[in-house]
């Protein structure tokens, strides 16, 4: 068994979904799990439509027309039937969903956010398994929430990973004696009582995983528009460098930290089982990517990961009272009761300074929360970049021109919170 899993850019349109199946054409004889994300930037439009239902800032129908438009476009360039049934089970899917925001909501926003965006992964599988059975494939669309099982933290489901893997191993794994693939969707699950949940933005890949980890798949491959893991973004960097090979533990501290080529949640399931990662171009199959294994290799450059629109908070006690652990422990707590990421901190005697990510939503409410018993000041704009494997000329190389406000460092990584100056 093989997982593989194509993120939302390798299916933006026809020509992507047919380059998929002709991805697939080459592992003929393989059983495959294809975990597929919502095409293009379709999460991002139910996104909008959420906002749109929830907050009444724009006209529902509107966004769910271009949504609506996108799909049939995608299909009328895969299916020259125009009576092929998948017309109907994606129409039928978007009028379900036009049906729900019809009324008002009636949940948390959360709880409606999952409802909503999750379709985006459900019309794209469809669109996808019945272009590939129209090709001849051995195929079946199966609803990751027959398997998926999570807790109710809305957006952020927590995986129930017992019941998952009872139920991929007596229902899903039985499909395999009548069909050579099965395509599922990334990125959602179900909680008990049947309401659906997402895994968190960009978490197709860590769907993977957790089918790679429940099958004991040979591998998980994550196939990309890059050639595959780079030393840098190259937004931010000219002469970025393939890296051929990587240790689990070099992966999940650079996706840890930033690097959005793997969801960080990705690396533990596969490392727990010895699964390699194989990150793959899907634009160019034949070249073998990056694989992240049990080897022992350092990485062979040194690897940059650039964050901006970051925010440092720093927090001291009011009567100039030590920080020490019950202040600590108070302060994390706040941070995880509003589920605000450290990006990194550094602590003095009588002060704590955390840099995270300015998120409009989370941030204002977590900066009254410690407000009420801490000093706190905030400085904004800022950057962050961490490098693992640094010496003092890769800083140089990111510091020029920057006043730096904080610098951290460990044995393999460096991270520097900076400003322009
Ligand atoms: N479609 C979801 C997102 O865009 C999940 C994913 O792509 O992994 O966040
Ligand atoms: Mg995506």
């Amino acid at each position: 068994m093989k997982v593989f899993k194509f993120g939302g850019a390798s299916v933006k349109d026809a020509d992507g979904v047919k380059n998929l199946a002709s991805v697939v054409k080459r592992y003929d004889s393989e059983k495959l799990i294809i975990v597929v994300s919502a095409m293009g930037k379709t999460t991002n439009a139910l996104e909008r439509l959420t906002q749109a239902f929830f907050y009444k800032k724009e006209n529902p129908e509107t966004v769910l027309n271009e949504i609506r438009e996108y799909h049939l476009n995608i299909m009328n360039g895969l299916f020259t039937n125009s009576d092929h049934p998948v017309y109907d089970d994606v129409h039928n899917t978007l009028v379900e969903l036009e049906w729900a925001i019809e009324d008002e909501p009636t949940h948390s926003y959360d709880c409606e956010y999952d409802q909503i965006v999750s379709v985006g992964e459900i019309i794209s599988t469809k669109i996808v398994a019945a272009y590939l059975q129209e090709c001849g494939f051995s195929c079946a669309w199966k609803d990751v929430r027959d398997y998926l099982k999570t807790d109710n933290t809305y957006r952020e489901g927590k995986v129930d990973w017992d019941l998952t893997g009872k139920r991929i191993t007596t229902d899903l794994l039985p499909v395999f004696s009548s069909t050579d693939i099965v395509i599922t969707q990334g990125f959602i699950g179900v909680t008990s009582e049947n309401f659906t949940t997402t895994l968190g933005r960009e978490g197709s890949d860590y769907t993977a995983a957790i089918f790679a980890f429940c099958t004991n798949a040979d591998s998980l491959t994550i196939w990309k528009d890059v050639t595959g893991v780079l030393n840098a973004d190259p937004k931010w960097f000219d002469d970025t460098r393939l890296i051929p090979q990587m240790t689990y533990q070099d992966a999940i501290e650079l996706t840890y930290y930033g690097a959005t080529v793997i969801h960080p949640k990705t690396i533990k399931p596969l490392q727990n089982k010895n699964i390699p990662l194989l990150v793959r171009s899907f634009i160019n199959p034949d070249q073998e990517g990056t694989r992240i294994h049990n080897v022992q290799t350092p990485l062979p450059v040194p690897c940059f990961i650039f964050k901006i629109n970051q925010v440092l908070i720093s927090i001291s006690p009011r009567d100039f009272s030590f920080i020490v652990e019950e202040n600590i422990s108070s302060i994390f707590s706040l941070f995880s009761r509003h589920r605000v990421k450290v990006n990194t901190m550094q602590n003095s005697a009588i002060s704590l300074s955390i840099c995270v990510d300015d998120d409009p939503l989370k941030l204002p409410e977590l900066l009254k929360d410690l407000q009420k018993q801490y000093r706190v000041l905030y400085n904004d704009q800022l950057e962050l970049v961490t490098i693992r494997y640094y010496d003092q000329a890769t800083i140089d190389r990111v510091t020029t021109g920057k006043n730096i406000l904080l610098e951290v460092k460990s044995r393999y990584t460096a991270q520097l919170v900076m400003k322009n100056a």
